[in-house]
């Protein structure tokens, strides 16, 4: 895909000057175009920031955004910066065209884009995939949401190589010509209702991975979700929907026990789901669709198997951090949403001792009041959302406050007997006592480590 500008001599502001802003600032420069890169962010705050980017040679401001922002052709957005703030909504008016970083990096990207998405499992499933096309042999580069920009990436991708993208809503606010070759949307549920209008908004920013491709291209989706599987349904492409419930035509599912693709009718057994590594329905989902994504792009049955057997999961999802005294301890830091909390918890077969909260994103919680009557023995609460988790939980089950993640380290593992799990399954963003959700991972492995 190529740019829509002619960008040799294009004038560019980039707003936010994370690792995506540079990125794409000197992806930008490389090509030519005048880039001047826009923070907020106190100066004082920005050394590293400010470090890249004398290096580059690219003009910045750090502290405000003044009016040059407004002195270009295009603005790149970074997903640090809500949509929905003054400033891009200004730019709008005034009739300038704001892109994501994804967007920019994906004009010149020669190598297909499998991109993936979803309000959960994203990040396991770009790292699934692309662990796939590793094993498959193919040049493969994973990056996007990830923590790699893609921007980074792109120049080295041929078109020999596949390019595996993670995406969030975020990125995909402002995209308007972004075309991957396979698109996977794994679910939606509330998350982010504090930067969306309402849902609806939200939805809608997730479906936008679909809305640039043609008959060539794939899209896989969960036929399981409701409103997914009832956007996707009237999409042009080639469709390849996943369940774990029906039995499908075309696609992927699974029949008593066993993972079967479908193709064009023909059911291809793929593996038994014992056999897959990562465990919980969650990652029979995120398996499935990482078999479709690799799939679209010729991997045989075997390599794919292969690869779902070998795969340990990720970093803060469900990750087992330790067995003392016969109690478990399972680090899902990453369970920022109370979705993901949902499935965690619908893991383990053993009563759970939950760690949870944290920044409350205008949670919903009464989707775990079910299970945590059934599974939780004790929840020890942290974090901002403490006091309300405590109203919404006390009848449902033991709430104990904790003043610290060492606090409730300490208190989950009294609470705990042998046969327990103990799980730190937040449901909340980390930060308000963290940096983020992997230093609140790398928190209570530690502290559960030194026990
Ligand atoms: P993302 O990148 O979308 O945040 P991750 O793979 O990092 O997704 O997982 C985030 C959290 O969601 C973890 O707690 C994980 O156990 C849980 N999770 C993973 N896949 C799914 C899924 N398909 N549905 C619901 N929860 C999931």
């Amino acid at each position: 895909m190529s740019a829509p500008v002619k960008i040799q001599s294009a004038r560019v502001s980039v707003l936010g000057a994370a690792r995506s802003g540079i990125a794409v600032a000197r992806l930008l420069k490389a090509q030519g175009a005048s880039v001047f890169v826009s923070d907020r962010k106190p100066r004082e705050e920005a050394g590293e920031q400010i470090q890249a980017l004398e290096k580059l040679g690219v003009p910045f401001e750090f502290g405000a955004h003044s009016d040059r922002v407004f002195d270009a052709d295009f603005i790149v957005i970074s997903p640090g910066v809500p949509s929905n703030t003054n400033l891009v909504q200004h730019a709008l008016k005034v009739g300038l065209n704001v892109c994501s970083e994804i967007e920019v990096a994906s004009w010149f990207c020669r190598a297909p884009i499998v991109a993936i998405t979803g309000s959960n499992g994203k990040t396991t499933t770009t790292s699934l995939t692309g662990r796939i096309f590793e094993k498959a042999g193919r040049k493969t580069v994973v990056a996007g949401n990830i923590g790699l920009p893609i921007s980074d990436y792109v120049l080295d991708a041929g078109e020999d190589s596949v390019v595996v993208a993670e995406v969030s809503s975020f990125q995909l606010d402002n995209v308007s010509t972004f075309k991957p070759k396979t698109a996977v949307l794994l679910n939606i549920t509330p998350d982010h209702l504090d930067r969306y209008e309402n849902y609806q908004a939200y939805m809608d920013a997730k479906f936008k991975l679909f809305m640039n491709q043609t008959p060539d291209d794939f899209s896989i989706y969960n036929h399981d979700d409701g409103p997914v599987s009832k956007h996707c349904e009237g999409l042009p492409s080639k469709r390849l929907p996943f369940s774990v419930r029906d039995k499908l035509t075309n696609g992927a599912f699974v029949e008593d026990g066993k993972v079967y693709l479908a193709e064009d009718g023909k059911r291809i057994p793929l593996i038994d789901s014992k056999e897959i590594r990562i465990r919980g329905v969650h990652n029979l989902y995120n398996s499935i669709a990482s078999a479709l994504a690799a799939r679209s792009m010729g991997v045989t049955i075997d390599v794919i198997a292969d690869t779902l057997r070998e795969f340990p999961g990720v970093e803060h999802r469900l990750e087992p951090v330790r067995e003392l005294d016969g109690v478990k301890y399972v680090n899902d830091s990453k369970a920022t949403n109370v979705d993901a909390v949902w499935y965690a918890l619908g893991s383990f077969e053993s009563p759970i001792i939950l760690i949870a909260g944290g920044k409350d994103k205008g949670n919903d919680y009464s989707p775990l009041f079910e299970l945590v009557k059934n599974k939780v023995r004790a929840i020890i609460l942290i974090g901002q959302a403490a006091v309300k988790m405590q109203k919404e939980f006390s009848d449902k089950t033991k709430c104990i406050m904790a003043a610290s993640m060492e606090d409730a380290v300490a208190k989950a593992r009294r609470e705990a007997v042998k046969g327990d799990v103990v799980l730190l399954s937040p449901a909340c963003a980390s930060f308000d006592m963290f940096q983020d959700y992997e230093h609140r991972g790398r928190e209570f492995k530690r502290l559960v480590n030194e026990l």
